[in-house]
């Protein structure tokens, strides 16, 4: 082992440029967030490439003299706390002093601000944590920052950043994050020459959720407020209709910073019980405002996360006020329910559980095919069992001489109509089908990136819309299989799991497919008469995968006889 010693200070930011700089969007997020603790009213920024070409933002905050600009690039200089109890109360975005100069460690970067009271400006350029030059230059008051190269000195990091199209959407994600919780700061955003937002500067959260969320929003929300000693929150929810197949468009706020938090999230979800479908998650827009001595906001490196000092309290009173705020007459009977202990007033450990959909993975026990026997399934594999009845109405239950079978109906289904759909595909004179008027969509920033993105594999699948004015499209054709189906449900379910990073840019083609035909299939919980059930065995008997569903899960456990005889006792 090579003798101990200290680091030098431009490795020590480079590994701490791996914890707070993880992508492009971290560099936009922190510039974002030092411009907005600058106080600027107007932010622009222009990006090239996935970000990792330029990343350029222009503010009119209060900037920093000569001086100010040289502490900046310092590690844990900050102008945003100077003691342990001002971390007791953040107020800024910003305070642990290492944004500016991570990011200078893994770029090549021109750092240039004016203060108001100053005639000119000073710049200081930066490559890799190392000073190239330094002076003075003419320039407005504020702040410019120019990273160029991002992640040129460090390989390894760039080599596990996403295809451009994911990192740009990550970014168009952070930007809008920010936008919706600084509503009266003007923000743009241009990509590769294309201006991607442009959000003038409003005097209401509403304005700026239309601009951000979509159009369509407008007449589907409610707004709520609510206030306790020490915490008040507000903001708006769409109406369960508005409901997304994601969490994409839940935004949640802890005292004016983007926070991803567990328990917000589920909070909100919570307030919606019974009024959303499975899988289906709501739109909305919180705003926690707490004594920032109940919180710990230094709990993570990208201050993504905070940790409340009375999480169940916070869960309680967003829960109960969302459920009030989306049905009033529901929410009677939800209270009821809390009191009687079942409420949201317990914060369970293993609650993620009941929000997290169940993950199969290949390793878990219970894979029927994980023995090389049954890899080839004959051609009445389905047909010729005997039907037992459903069980949960979810399930269908079969058996043969030896075995017994539990299938899953939605995955079965989902399953045949994967096959159907890329047959339908297939065939030339199955021409999509043009509508007579075409559906007009509006969509959210978000959304539209990720509509960009699909367009041409949606065409290939008989899916033809086209841009129609401001974020809006037009859905001009569908597939046949889909001309009775809810079209725009479809799509909207695509372009979130395209934002969710569910569907990659790899898979598309297949995986749209599988998304479409888990969109349309019987749903479990849906009993089905016998003669459905016969009609679907031998769709899948016919069909030429039949062992698992598209998305790879196994459609069915089987369970021998022997085995049951030892469950019960009867063997050893
Ligand atoms: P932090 O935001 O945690 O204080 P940073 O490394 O992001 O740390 O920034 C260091 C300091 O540089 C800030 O505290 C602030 O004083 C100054 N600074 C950074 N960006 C700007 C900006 N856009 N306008 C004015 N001052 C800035
Ligand atoms: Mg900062």
């Amino acid at each position: 082992m090579a003798s101990i010693q200290v680091l030098t200070q431009e490795l020590i930011n480079q590994i701490a440029a791996g914890e707070v700089i993880e992508r492009p969007a971290s560099v936009v997020k922190e510039l974002v967030e030092n411009s907005l603790d600058a106080e600027a009213s107007s932010i622009s920024l222009e990006v090239s490439g996935a970000g990792t070409d330029v990343i350029r933002i222009v503010d009119n905050g209060s900037g920093m003299d000569e001086h100010e600009l040289f502490l900046a690039i310092k590690r844990h200089a900050t102008s945003k706390i100077t003691c342990f109890d001002d971390l007791q109360a953040i107020r800024t975005l910003g305070f642990r002093g290492e944004a500016l100069p991570s990011i200078l460690s893994v770029g090549r970067a021109t750092v240039s601000s004016r203060k108001a009271s100053t005639s000119q400006g000073h710049y200081i350029q930066i490559d890799a944590g190392t000073l190239i030059d330094h002076g003075i230059r003419g320039m407005p008051e504020g702040t410019i920052v120019e990273v160029r190269d991002l992640f040129f000195n460090t390989p390894a990091r760039k080599k596990f950043l996403k295809t451009s199209a994911t990192e740009q959407r990550a970014i168009i994600d952070v930007v809008s994050r920010a936008a919706i919780s600084f509503w009266a700061v003007r923000f743009s955003l241009v990509m590769n020459g294309r201006t991607v937002m442009n959000l003038p500067e409003t005097d209401s959260l509403k304005d700026r959720a239309w601009s951000v969320l979509g159009k369509q929003l407008k007449n589907q929300y409610r707004e709520f407020f609510q206030e306790r000693p020490g915490i008040t929150i507000h903001g708006m929810v769409g109406l369960p209709a508005e409901a997304r197949p994601t969490r994409a468009g839940i935004y949640t706020y802890v005292n004016s910073r983007s926070v991803k938090d567990y328990i917000l999230t589920s909070a909100i979800i919570d307030g919606y019980k019974g009024m959303l479908m499975k899988n289906k998650y709501p739109v909305a827009v919180l705003f926690v405002e707490i004594d920032p001595s109940d919180i710990d906001v230094n709990v993570h490196p990208t201050k993504a996360e905070v940790r409340f000092k009375h999480p169940s309290a916070v869960f309680g009173i967003i829960a109960s006020t969302v459920s009030q705020a989306v049905s009033p007459q529901k929410h009677d009977l939800y209270e009821e329910e809390r009191e009687r202990g079942e409420g949201p007033l317990q914060v369970r450990e293993d609650r993620e559980s009941q929000y997290e959909p169940h993950v199969w993975t290949p390793s878990q026990e219970g894979f029927p095919f994980s023995d090389a026997g049954v890899a080839d399934i004959e051609e009445d594999f389905y047909s010729s069992k005997k039907i037992i009845g459903t069980l949960f109405s979810t399930y269908i239950l079969l058996q043969d001489t030896d075995f017994f079978y539990i299938l899953d109906q939605h995955a079965a289904h989902e399953r045949i109509m994967y096959e159907k759909l890329k047959v339908n595909i297939k065939e030339a004179e199955t021409r999509s089908q043009v509508l007579l008027n075409p559906i007009l969509l509006d969509l959210s920033t978000p959304e539209y990136a990720a509509f960009e993105e699909i367009t041409e594999p949606l065409q290939a699948l008989g899916i033809e819309c086209s841009p129609f004015g401001d974020r809006t499209i037009a859905i001009r054709s569908v597939p046949p299989l889909l001309t009775d189906a809810n079209i725009q449900s479809i799509l909207l379910d695509l372009l979130h799991s395209v934002i969710s990073g569910s569907l990659n840019s790899t898979d598309h083609f297949d995986g749209m497919i599988a998304r479409i035909a888990c969109h349309r299939s019987i749903t479990s919980g849906s009993r089905l008469a016998d003669e459905e059930i016969r009609a679907l065995l031998g769709d899948l008997d016919r069909a030429e995968n039949s062992k698992t569903c598209p998305h790879g899960r196994p459609l069915f456990k089987k369970i021998g006889k022997a085995e049951i005889e030892r469950w019960i006792g009867r063997r050893p």
